[in-house]
């Protein structure tokens, strides 16, 4: 893992200064996770780089390996990408390498620490999950002139597609502790990992590094929600604080109630989708369903409170979405009646699974655009050939209608984990063609008012066998 950060302010280096590092000397400094080693590359007065190597220890990583959390694969512990990217690991090695300088404190150097100076920083590999776009609205409005390498997943395998990897190089003309901040909290915000439990203290830490251009960032929800690992309360606490200013403003709070999902802040398509999805369960006559992908369980409720559905079971990757829709369904608190016809599982559409054989009908909400292309041809295996429902209802959104989103830039998708958004044409090509193979009819139909040149907001394509 390395980053550079180079000056051409002269004397350039005058950087070792503000780093508190000697550009004569490799520097080595021992942390929990591995070693930092500083060293500076060129050390001229006209130019000067200072690069911050991180060698991560990943056996290390697992025999440090505190508190909740983490990775239930034992192999997955020991194999990833956390020694090769940027992460929460270079956070912390930037605060306890370059603690003062982050700080401000320069005690040679005191005014050029407080002067912007042109700086250019570069992160060899960022993971940016929601990819060249997000990078881009996280860093510009903080004004850095960004570029970024981005590299696909398997040179050899072009049909794999993009990686979520990218060399970033960030400009500008700030401070250097403007810099480093930014780079501390917004490194992990694009990776959206960290390999430490969140706490209060967290909220306090970005409330502190963040003071100066948090409040005003447009990202600030989706940052915060980020930094706070979704954490719902923390999360809470940190915007209300964040954005007490300005709560009258009904678009912040609606954003900061729905940190992630972008544009979506009209309601009432939601409802209609839901709507949709339940009309063709119940017209096919399901009474045993599943809701595959059921996230925090918008679905499930109204099939609960509807006595044709006998059987319900919803489905998710996601633990922390599932804990999310036990408390919404109140299912600890319902009576032994109704707590007996839904049950919750954690599983994968990726992976065949004997649980989901033998339903009435699946319904599988706003979840294939969650999936990497490459994954989809998995995904159809194990619902159409293992798990066979009678009738799938699977719905996407139609990415011709996002130039109807005001508030969406152009070439944006509508949520930050979308791999993907179909045409409608797209859409009803790999349909039609799951059909073909799995031997299912398939119709289609719009949710959500309809325009006359892209279309509804939402599609949907009924499958039945
Ligand atoms: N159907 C819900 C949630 C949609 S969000 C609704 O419409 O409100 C997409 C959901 O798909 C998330 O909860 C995510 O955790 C889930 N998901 C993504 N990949 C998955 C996979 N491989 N297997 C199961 N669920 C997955």
């Amino acid at each position: 893992m390395l980053l550079t950060i180079t000056t051409t302010h002269q004397p350039a280096t005058d950087l070792g200064y503000l780093l508190h590092k000697n550009p004569g000397r490799l520097q080595t400094a021992e942390l929990s996770m591995g070693k930092a080693h500083v060293f500076y590359p060129e050390a001229t007065p006209g130019r000067c780089t200072a690069a911050l190597l991180l060698e991560v220890d990943p056996v290390a990583l697992v025999r440090n390996r505190k508190g909740p959390g983490g990775d239930a694969g034992t192999l997955k512990q020991y194999v990833n990408d956390r020694p090769y990217v940027a992460s929460s690991f270079l956070s912390v090695a930037i605060a306890q390498v370059f603690g003062s300088a982050m700080g401000g404190r320069s005690k040679d150097r005191p005014e050029l620490a407080e002067t912007p100076i042109p700086l250019e920083a570069t992160i060899a590999v960022l993971p940016c999950r929601g990819g060249e776009p997000l990078l881009r609205r996280i860093f510009e409005p903080v004004g850095y002139t960004v570029t970024a390498q981005g590299y696909p997943l398997d040179a050899t395998f072009q049909d794999w597609g993009e990686s979520p990897y990218f060399t970033v190089t960030l400009q500008a003309t700030c401070r250097l502790s403007d810099l480093l901040r930014h780079l501390y909290v917004l490194v992990p915000v694009m990776d959206r990992e960290k390999h430490y439990w969140i706490t209060q203290d967290e909220v306090e830490k970005l409330l502190r590094l963040g003071a100066d251009w948090l409040p005003s960032h447009p990202e600030r929800e989706l940052i915060v929600d980020r930094y706070l690992k979704h954490q719902r309360r923390l999360t809470r606490a940190a915007l209300e604080r964040l954005i007490e200013e300005d709560v009258d403003d009904p678009e912040v709070v609606i954003a900061a109630r729905d940190a992630e999902e972008i544009p979506e802040t009209d309601m009432t398509l939601r409802e209609q989708r839901l709507g949709s999805v339940l009309a063709a369960l119940k017209g096919g006559g399901a009474s045993r369903v599943l809701d595959l992908g059921c996230g925090e369980g918008a679905l499930l409720k109204p099939l609960l409170a509807d006595q044709q559905f006998q059987e319900i079971v919803g489905m998710d990757v996601s633990m922390r979405a599932l804990d999310i829709a036990k408390e919404r369904l109140n299912l600890e608190r319902l009576p032994e009646r109704q707590a007996r016809r839904i049950k919750l599982l954690q599983g994968s559409l990726m992976y065949r699974d004997q649980r989901l054989q033998g339903y009435d009908a699946a319904a599988v909400m706003e979840v294939i655009e969650h999936l990497d292309p490459p994954r989809l041809a998995a995904f159809e295996r194990v619902v159409f050939h293992y798990a066979k429902p009678g009738t799938v209802v699977v719905t996407t959104p139609n990415i011709e209608y996002n130039v109807k989103f005001p508030t969406l830039a152009a070439g944006h998708l509508r949520h930050e984990d979308h791999r993907f958004e179909w045409t409608r044409l797209e859409f009803q090509a790999w349909a039609n063609r799951v059909g073909t193979e799995r031997k299912y009819a398939v119709r289609f139909l719009p949710v959500g008012t309809e325009d006359p040149e892209v279309g509804a907001p939402t599609q949907m394509a009924v499958f039945t066998q």
